[in-house]
């Protein structure tokens, strides 16, 4: 599948078509894939990528023309974090707070303005990455994010659990979108937009549930092969 140029960019036209009009944004999940990919991507209209490995990030990124906006969406180790901000147009994957003031330190050293979403934990699974509602409530109820002084919080990024019984995947998009709707209603929190969540065999319930953003990796690129 991976490079045949002509799947990729019907595959994009099909989501833009479907997307648009209901002002959902679309991230094409590059990782694992070519940068032939991407340029079929690409010159199909697509402008924005997500790449989970920041070295796979820094190699892809000047390969492609400046107006692509790159997402960050994988797990971000600290000390890969001065390779990802800065390059990085959204940083959809903080999962704890320590990572998220590295990021603003980092985006500080260099000058600039560092967007990111939080990810916020609501699958069953026992692998728990990201934030609970809870504490969520907790650090925007709090104003802890006050503190930040180069990173602008944009939103919510949400996976759900990873199983074929659709209640359960509406269940945690809902509580997902609830949270999101909550912390907005406190105020306060300008350009606090974002709600991304939807990745291929889930998207259209994501969208259904409230997602504004989906990032669709197999159903545009094809499998990856790790
Ligand atoms: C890989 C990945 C995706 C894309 O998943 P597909 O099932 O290939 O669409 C979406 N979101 C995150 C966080 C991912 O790591």
């Amino acid at each position: 599948m991976t490079g045949q140029g002509h799947d990729i960019a019907e595959a994009i036209a099909r989501y833009h078509a479907e997307l648009d009009p209901l002002g959902v944004a679309l991230v094409a999940v590059s990782k694992f894939h070519p940068v032939e990919s991407v340029e079929a991507a690409y010159g199909a209209g697509q402008r924005i990528f997500g790449e989970s490995r920041a070295q796979e990030l820094t190699a892809k990124a000047p390969a492609l023309p400046d107006d692509v906006a790159w997402h960050f969406i994988g797990h971000l180790q600290t000390n890969k974090v001065r390779q990802v901000v800065g390059r990085a147009t959204l940083i959809q994957s903080v999962d704890s707070l320590r990572l998220l003031d590295a990021i603003d330190a980092d985006a500080r050293r260099q000058g600039v303005t560092a967007r990111v979403l939080m990810q916020v934990h609501v699958a069953a699974e026992e692998t728990k990455t990201g934030f609970s509602t809870e504490e969520l409530y907790d650090y925007f109820g709090n104003e802890r994010h006050a503190s930040l002084t180069n990173t602008h919080l944009c939103g919510m990024m949400a996976m759900a659990t990873n199983t074929d019984d659709m209640r359960r995947v509406e269940a945690d998009f809902r509580q997902a979108r609830a949270a999101f709707d909550r912390i907005r209603e406190w105020g306060g929190l300008r350009g606090f937009d974002t709600l991304s969540m939807g990745m291929s065999h889930d998207y259209r319930l994501a969208v259904e549930c409230g997602s504004t953003m989906v990032r669709i990796g197999t159903d545009i690129f094809g499998e990856r092969e790790y």
